[in-house]
């Protein structure tokens, strides 16, 4: 059978679906409907109709839109996460936070399109003078995102917020674990601007692979670093663009002058936060020597308090994908069997829902649970001898997603040899709740960014227009050209580049001034 045919059920009048469970007690939380290869084309050609009305609008009045969305969003916070609760389990708390922060990246998408995307002026450098340069960032028209349900709603408003305030229309597909939460956005938007400018389809991967393949513009996924290879490997056969957000082994490095318990609190947080199913979250903790034992002290006390369970008040929900408590369990057992150590928990803390707090040391570089992505409340802590040695193994994956470091003195040095797209220092995560940073990775953990100016730039095309201001002083593109004008030419570009040295401040001035002076 395959995977469509397990998980889902032939509704009267030919119609698949799926049910969305809650991951800690295993009831059914809603049914939807499996949208078809016909279905998403369907919707893409009505966002496409869409598109040419909303990018149609003016800045101000895609932004009335969008914030009049979030305010619905804001005022029903509690029932959006309680569905994020139900669907994939995270503490409802948890969840307001998560939907909070979302709330607030909509707000700057909105507010800051304009000053990103419109049209600005650059300077058209000495040789093009009499040229007025600029250029303006377009939307693309349909964009395609595909989320995952880990943070079912942080995560794809990223993109869809970005794409819808760039001024292009949005198909989104939600994971098959929270379908729900997609639906309620859409619904939620149409509600708000009265157009489906941001449609949902739901379904398992087929209908995110038929995404790929429907003509979108772009697509931008999130989720695993294999699917992002299949999800690349469709938009290739039609030249649509991708941005990927795929997976993280991030690590938390502590110097010898670091806050030990500030740092214990985060690295502990990091890990286990929401299963410790974060693309972001603490997997490795690289602590210096001389502070090592005090650290691991702090460090086991906490998580020792901490429990999963399925409890209201449990600071740590269930595990949402059942598969992935195979993989944690096997991350575990190849750290155990090459000499590692469990000083909390260990094999034992994973069960058939919930996974309990588990800090594993002594564990071999190159074993599983060091290089793969866990996406469990599992964490290792390696002794290293420097920050030097620390560098090396917090660069030494594939993956290059977020980072955190705590020091003292060294602490923004150390950051910025991180391999990695985003650093935290002193804090953990804190770079996803500040709108103007963008987000995304390096290697294995994908590629474009959403967030931020080079978020909203992400979902659009440069319009470059070079506009004559006045007759060249060097006729050169014309067949009209004299042997004067092409030996000025080159006396020109050789007294501007011949020495091989930068062009002195004077000439430079003198182009931008020229060149920059015009209107649009
Ligand atoms: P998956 O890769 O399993 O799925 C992601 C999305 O892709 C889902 O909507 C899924 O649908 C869909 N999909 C599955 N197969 C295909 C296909 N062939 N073509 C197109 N779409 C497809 O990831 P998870 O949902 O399990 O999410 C967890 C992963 O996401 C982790 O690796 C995590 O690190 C990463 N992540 C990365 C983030 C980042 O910003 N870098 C943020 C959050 C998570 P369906 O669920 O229906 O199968």
């Amino acid at each position: 059978m395959t995977q469509l045919d397990e998980r889902t059920t032939q509704a009267p009048g030919d119609r698949r679906t799926f049910d969305s469970l809650d991951p800690a007690t295993g009831d059914v939380v809603g049914t939807h409907p499996v949208h078809t290869e016909a279905d998403v084309r369907a919707a893409v050609a009505r966002a496409r109709e869409e598109a040419a009305w909303w990018g149609s609008l003016s800045y101000d009045d895609r932004e009335r839109h969008l914030q009049t969305w979030k305010g619905v969003i804001t005022r029903r916070l509690p029932q959006l996460a309680d569905l994020v609760h139900r669907e994939m389990g995270k503490p409802h708390a948890d969840a307001v936070l998560e939907c909070g922060l979302a709330v607030e990246h909509i707000a700057w998408a909105a507010a800051h399109a304009e000053k990103v995307l419109r049209r600005r002026r650059v300077p058209s450098g000495l040789l093009m003078s009499n040229q007025a340069a600029s250029v303006e960032y377009r939307p693309l028209g349909v964009v395609g995102v595909i989320g995952p349900w880990n943070y079912p709603v942080f995560t794809p408003i990223g993109s869809l917020a970005y794409a819808l305030a760039a001024g292009n229309a949005v198909v989104f597909k939600p994971s098959e674990f929270t379908p729900g939460l997609g639906e309620w956005l859409a619904r939620t938007f149409l509600e708000a601007v009265g157009r489906p400018v941001l449609q949902v389809v739901t379904g398992l991967g087929e209908t995110g692979a038929a995404l790929c393949r429907a003509g979108v513009d772009k697509v931008a996924f999130t989720g695993s670093t294999a699917t992002g290879k299949r999800v690349m490997a469709a938009c290739a056969e039609t030249l649509t663009p991708v941005v990927i957000e795929a997976g993280g082994k991030d690590a938390v490095i502590v110097d010898e002058d670091a806050d030990l318990g500030a740092a214990a609190d985060a690295a502990l947080w990091g890990a286990c936060s929401n299963a410790g199913q974060t693309c972001i979250g603490v997997e490795r903790v690289y602590v210096h020597e001389r502070v090592y034992d005090e650290f691991l002290d702090q460090l086991t006390a906490r998580a020792r308090l901490l429990r999963a369970d399925a409890d209201p008040d449990a600071l740590i929900g269930p595990m949402t994908m059942p598969g992935q408590i195979e993989v944690v369990r096997s991350h575990i057992q190849d750290a155990l069997d090459r000499g590692g150590r469990a000083v909390v928990g260990g094999l034992d803390a994973v069960g058939d829902r919930f996974v309990q707090p588990t800090v594993l040391v002594d564990v071999p570089e190159d074993s599983t649970a060091i290089q793969e992505e866990t996406f469990g409340p599992v964490v290792t802590v390696t002794r290293v001898r420097d920050m030097e040695d620390a560098l090396a193994r917090v660069n030494g994956t594939r993956y290059g997603l977020g980072s955190t470091v705590f020091a003292g003195k060294r602490a923004m040095e150390i950051a910025r040899r991180v391999r990695a797209g985003m650093t935290a220092v002193n804090g953990v995560i804190s770079f996803a709740g500040i709108p103007a940073l963008p987000f995304g990775g390096v290697g294995d953990s994908g590629f474009g960014r959403i967030h931020g100016a080079d978020g909203l730039r992400e979902f659009t095309y440069p319009h470059a227009i070079a506009r004559q201001r006045f007759k060249p002083p060097l006729a050169l593109t014309t067949f009209a050209r004299t042997e004067k004008a092409e030996q000025q030419f080159a006396q020109l570009v050789t007294m501007l580049h011949g020495r091989g040295t930068t062009i002195p401040r004077a000439v430079r001035e003198k182009g931008r001034r020229l060149g920059g002076r015009s209107g649009r």
